[in-house]
């Protein structure tokens, strides 16, 4: 049984995740600027511990999936910005003290996309990218059942390929990177921008209902966000070729709206690869994703994960 944790924006999720990837607990912890690292620790092992006494099962191992970045390999979390009271600290050594059990972290989307491969949507392919749109966009990639890391172990950026250099600014320092574009936050932005006077377009939530409704408007804000998706996603297959593409994220939630769009893009752009072998995937794990991916960092690291996902890679 493995205790999962998801280092959110707003929030703490904390899980039991079983061998099979079902959560079988789990609960939840506020979050805020003021938000201590000690003491938020402290809530977490008790949480786990008393989740443990309820289900009877045994702790054999953390895994950890955080927003923002991270150094996988030493486990320290980076510049969070959402929780400055915990920058530069290590959960994977604290709770591993406090636990008495290994911990590893990664990524959120990393997690996500380890998540996927071995029990939901990417299951047995050996090139997959995973993609999560939401208040942001980010992305993993896994070839040949290896997490894909760059220098340090580090984790790439997808969400700040550029996609259009007339857009607008990005923390990151381009601009009209692809999560400034496409994002959920970017999608209402533009929404509002068009609709300055209606309350009726103020989140990608409530733009894809009405879309879905047939609002004229809507509509537009959709084809515009799916071909903004459809330009990054575009960009991916003719870089990597991958297997499969699984889409999740908030904003994919709605992706019938999106899937028409985001193929037009794939095929006037990607004629030089074998872009009609990419297969688009929705992923499958739900809204208990984050914890089970976060469950996927331990098995991945510590596990037989690796040898598992190539074994049934085609
Ligand atoms: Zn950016």
């Amino acid at each position: 049984m493995i205790g999962a944790i998801d280092i959110g924006g707003t929030k703490l999720a904390v899980g039991l995740v079983n061998e099979n990837g079902k959560v079988i607990a789990k609960n939840e912890i506020v979050t805020g600027s003021e938000s201590h690292y000690s003491a938020g620790l402290e809530s977490i092992a008790s949480m786990l511990r008393e989740m443990e006494q309820h289900a009877r099962v045994e702790i054999t191992g953390i895994g950890i999936g955080s927003t923002g970045p991270v150094d996988p390999l030493t486990g320290e979390l980076g510049d969070l910005d959402f929780l400055p009271r915990w920058r530069r600290k290590n959960p994977v050594r604290d709770l591993g003290e406090l636990l008495g059990v290994e911990v590893a972290l990664e990524n959120d989307a990393d997690a996500g996309a380890l998540g996927e491969a071995a029990w939901g949507a990417g299951c047995g392919k050996s090139r997959l990218i995973y993609i999560t749109v939401g208040t942001g966009i980010g992305g993993g990639i896994i070839f040949d059942g290896h997490l894909y890391r760059g220098v340090d172990g580090c984790h790439p950026e997808l969400g700040h390929q550029v996609v259009d250099p007339s857009g607008p600014e990005c923390s990151c320092g381009f601009q009209g990177c692809w999560e400034s574009l496409a994002s959920g936050p970017a999608m209402a932005a533009w929404a509002h921008e068009q609709a300055p006077a209606s309350d009726s377009y103020r989140t990608a939530k409530q733009i894809c209902k009405l879309a879905f409704e047939g609002d004229e408007l809507a509509r537009r804000f959709v084809d515009r966000e799916a071909y903004y998706l459809g330009l990054g996603i575009a960009n991916l297959i003719n870089l990597f070729v991958p297997d499969r593409i699984v889409l999740g994220g908030g904003v994919m939630r709605s992706a019938l709206l999106f899937l028409d769009g985001i193929r037009q893009q794939i095929t006037r752009g990607c004629r030089f690869v074998p872009y009609e072998k990419t297969e688009l995937a929705l992923a499958s794990l739900g809204k208990d994703a984050n914890l089970i991916g976060a469950a996927r960092v331990w098995h991945n690291r510590f596990g037989n994960a690796v040898q598992a996902i190539s074994s049934r890679a085609v």
